[in-house]
C-alpha cells in the first residue's frame, strides 16, 4: 500500500511545522488553514478512518493528545474529525483537526 501523506510527513519524507510528537501520535500545523490555528493531530499508528479504532482506549488516547494539543494552543476550539470522502476526508490515516483562534466563530453547528 502506497504510503499515505501523513505517513510521509511521520517518517521525515516531506516537511511539516510540528507542533507536538511523542512515541505515538504527532500533532501539525495544516498546511491549508481554515481557522487561524489549525493543527492536526495524527497518530502513528495507521488506521484509515476514524471508526476503524476499534479500541475505546485508543480512541480515547487520541481524544486526550487532542484535547492537550488543542488547549496548548487555544482557549475555545473546535475538534473535527471528517470519516469517510462523503463527509470531506480526503487523507486517508486518520487525524483530528484542532480548529480556533476566530475573532467570531464560525456557523457550523450549534446555536446560531
Ligand atoms: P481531511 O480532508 O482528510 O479531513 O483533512 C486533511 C487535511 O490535511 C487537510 O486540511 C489538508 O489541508 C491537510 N494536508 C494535506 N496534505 C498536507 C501536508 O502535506 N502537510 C500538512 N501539514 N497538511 C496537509
Amino acid at each position: 500500500m502506497e504510503k499515505s501523506i501523513f505517513q510521509r510527513v511521520i517518517d521525515r519524507e516531506i516537511p511539516s511545522s510540528i507542533a507536538f510528537e511523542n512515541e505515538d501520535y504527532i500533532a501539525i500545523h495544516d498546511i491549508n488553514p481554515q481557522a487561524p490555528v489549525h493543527l492536526l493531530v495524527i497518530p502513528k499508528k495507521l488506521s484509515t478512518r476514524l471508526d476503524e479504532i476499534m479500541d475505546p482506549l485508543e480512541l480515547g488516547q487520541l481524544y486526550a493528545v487532542a484535547v492537550e494539543v488543542a488547549k496548548a494552543h487555544l482557549t475555545d476550539y473546535m475538534l473535527v474529525t471528517n470519516v469517510g470522502a462523503g463527509a470531506g476526508q480526503t487523507v486517508f490515516h486518520t487525524h483530528i483537526h484542532i480548529l480556533g483562534g476566530w475573532e467570531t466563530p464560525p456557523k457550523v453547528l450549534g446555536a446560531h
